[in-house]
Parts: C-alpha cells; sequence; structure tokens
C-alpha cells in the first residue's frame, strides 16, 4: 500500500496492493493516517466481489458473493469511530464485464486487482456510531 498525503495533509491518495484485501486495506490506510473522521473513495478492480445487504426486516447482513471479476465502478463512504477504533464504511457499485451492475456494503472477501482510494480527513472526531434502535445498525449519533 502506498500513501501519497496532499500538501496541506488533509487528504490522501492511497494505491492499494494487487492481491490484498480491499476492506481490509482500506481500513489500514485509514488507521495509518490516522483518520478519525473522513471521507473515503476508491475505485479500481478486483477478484471476486463480496458485498452486504441489510434485511431491514430480519435486521441483519447478509452476504452476497460475485466471482469473477468486477470493475469497482463507484466505491464511496465515510470514516467515523466504532469501538473507540477508526471505522471505514464504504458502499460499491461494481460492474462485470457487460456492464451489468451490482452493489452493496463492502466487507473483506474482494481481492485487488488494482484500487486508488483517496481519503480526506475531516478533522476531529466524527459522531460515535451507536446501536439504533428503529433501525438496529450502528448509526451516528
Ligand atoms: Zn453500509
Amino acid at each position: 500500500m502506498r500513501i501519497y498525503r496532499s500538501d496541506d495533509g488533509k487528504a490522501a491518495m492511497i494505491g492499494l496492493d494487487h492481491g490484498g484485501d480491499l476492506y481490509e486495506q482500506l481500513a489500514a490506510g485509514v488507521r495509518d493516517l490516522g483518520l478519525r473522521a473522513g471521507t473515503v473513495q476508491v475505485i479500481g478492480a478486483v477478484s471476486g466481489l463480496t458485498l452486504a445487504y441489510y434485511d431491514q426486516d430480519a435486521r441483519e447482513y447478509r452476504n452476497l458473493d460475485f466471482p469473477g471479476h468486477w470493475e469497482i465502478a463507484s466505491g464511496i463512504g465515510n470514516v467515523s469511530v466504532r469501538d473507540h477504533q477508526p471505522f471505514v464504511h464504504v458502499h460499491v457499485v461494481a460492474s462485470a464485464e457487460d456492464g451489468r451492475a451490482v452493489g452493496g456494503h463492502l466487507v473483506p472477501g474482494c481481492r485487488v486487482f488494482a484500487a486508488e482510494a483517496y481519503v480526506r480527513d475531516l478533522g476531529g472526531e466524527a459522531p460515535i456510531r451507536r446501536e439504533d434502535e428503529v433501525t438496529g445498525l450502528a448509526v451516528w449519533g
């Protein structure tokens, strides 16, 4: 993983390693940069795509596995603090060779072919994530 900080130190580009896990590398990059509140963007390509869908009735995530090669057409998310640690939350839309797209909540399980991320430090600390009684999700407080 290669990190290129902006001159003002508030943003960075991260070149992710071929063969590494997409989510784990994003999380490591955010940790290395010391972000506790920020935004994340990522584009690239992966081999094997694992995303999660939140079942609103069951109040649980279900993993969705999409074998093969995928383009990350759009990856966008944020950084906040959960359990006293930086927490990366990214949603991805990915496209297959025929252009069809799938999307969902990024979880570990996507092997990077090539990917580039942009992160921006918003400064300070994002509101602590907490379990929301209505949705069952950890949301910003
Ligand atoms: Zn999500």
